[in-house]
């Protein structure tokens, strides 16, 4: 049988067979409306020729060399045009090949930040609910029990602390000074393992992968900011899912004026046309990770074919205008929703910034009561608005009371008006035929 030697991937799926703009083509002709961009991947859109003209030329002159042996004029321009777009000051860039691999070269260069200034901190703080990878490091700071829980024990040492969530805040005076309360939540994190053992602190500017789409309160950065930098602990903002145009900005980081100290990087960052990570540091971080000598690398690190691609990511973003489109797009689709949806008895929020949207999905909307793990509704969504051609990302979702189930948009930002009003009515009729 074709496909018998392919591991987890690909039972009963329908085959793909092309793709352009925002719609995805199965070989059965079937045509779906991508508002899942793929996992939150595809920002430029699909089929772009000039991303695939620039992979191509490049694989052509020369694919691969071993960073010990080459530098190349595509990682400079690409490191120099990145750093103009970054949040970081005087930043730093590392190409790796995916979220996972960025997540795990930050934690591995904080730690080697601190032991170069001669501070053994080997602690890692993140947050409840939340994803960072796969990978060993990057899945020990994700606070997503589920998913953490057929791994123990952990190699390294995380600690999770609390999350804002606007929708089920853990504050019992929400709205009020919600920041403080976080920042003290953190300071009492960081007080129980002793501060002077922690390298970092690792959270997404809006939580996009654990919670579906959370904005955090306009003072809770300043605040933890504030918390890590009294106690010498670096921020690592996780824009995996949210750099490069997502929420309306060039990073999510800039709608609070973070600043972090390490930033990671992935999914829109080659939008799908090569496997890209980036890991970036602060010039001064990356200052003291020279001096000390910094071991680390993968074969496929600084790659040129992927260096080359996201320029031409880049370049699209910028000449499109794509930034500002995920904003007036993302309010549109914010807008139309929250219209056509206010009286489904399942949907109990619509959040988001730009054209990361979450949509949470609950047993009682007056209550706010989710679906019980065993209910939950989300795959059920998934699947119900794929067979009306639409694409959705399953969001995470605990259902233990703390967040309910939930399903992510981030379709691709060349989005049209008239396709964000077919992705609203699809999602509609979806949810219609899943209501009781
Ligand atoms: N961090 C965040 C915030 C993510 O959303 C993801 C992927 N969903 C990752 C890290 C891991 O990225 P990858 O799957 O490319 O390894």
């Amino acid at each position: 049988m074709a496909g018998a030697h392919l591991l987890a991937r690909g039972e009963g799926l329908p085959r793909v067979d092309s793709a352009e703009g925002v719609h995805v083509v199965g070989t059965d002709g079937r045509r779906y409306l991508d508002a899942a961009g793929g996992a939150v991947v595809v920002g430029v859109g699909h089929g772009r020729t000039a991303v695939v003209e620039a992979a191509a030329e490049q694989a052509r002159r020369v694919a691969y060399v071993h960073g010990t042996a080459f530098c190349a004029d595509v990682l400079d321009e690409y490191a120099d045009a990145l750093a103009a777009r970054l949040p970081v000051a005087d930043a730093r860039v590392y190409p790796v090949s995916g979220g996972s691999e960025a997540v795990e070269t930050a934690l591995k260069m904080a730690r080697a930040h601190h032991l170069a200034r001669g501070e053994d901190r080997s602690v890692v703080v993140g947050r409840r609910h939340s994803y960072h990878g796969s990978t060993r490091g990057a899945l020990d700071v994700s606070g997503r029990v589920g998913l953490r829980a057929p791994y123990e024990p952990w190699l390294s040492h995380a600690v999770h602390t609390s999350t804002p969530q606007e929708y089920r805040c853990p504050n019992p005076d929400h709205p009020v000074r919600c920041g403080r309360w976080h920042a003290h939540h953190l300071e009492r994190t960081l007080a129980e393992v002793g501060p002077e053992r922690v390298a970092a602190f690792v959270a997404e500017p809006v939580a996009g992968a654990g919670l579906a789409a959370c904005v955090p309160p306009g003072d809770y950065w300043p605040a933890v900011v504030e918390v890590c930098r009294r106690h010498g602990v670096l921020v690592v903002a996780d824009e995996v899912m949210t750099g490069f145009g997502r929420t309306g900005r060039w990073f999510a980081s800039e709608h609070y004026g973070l600043q972090p100290d390490l930033l990671t990087a992935g999914k829109g960052a080659a939008s799908g046309y090569w496997p890209l990570g980036l890991a970036v540091a602060s010039g001064e971080v990356a200052e003291t990770l020279r001096e000390g000598g910094f071991v680390h690398g993968f074969t496929y690190s600084h790659h040129l074919v992927g260096a080359a691609t996201g320029l031409a990511v880049l370049r699209c973003l910028e000449e499109d205008g794509l930034v500002a489109a995920a904003q007036v797009r993302g309010r549109q689709l914010r807008t139309a929703l929250e219209g056509e949806l206010a009286d489904s008895p399942l949907v109990g929020d619509v959040r988001g910034a730009g054209l990361l949207v979450g949509v949470e999905l609950v047993a009682d909307r007056a209550s706010r009561r989710p679906f019980p793990r065993s209910e939950r509704l989300t795959e059920r969504l998934v699947a119900t608005a794929k067979e009306l051609g639409l694409l959705l990302y399953p969001a995470a979702g605990c259902a233990d009371g703390t967040s309910g189930d939930a399903v992510l948009l981030g379709p691709p930002l060349v989005i049209s008006a008239s396709e964000v009003d077919e992705l609203v009515t699809l999602l509609s009729r979806a949810l219609r035929a899943l209501t009781p």
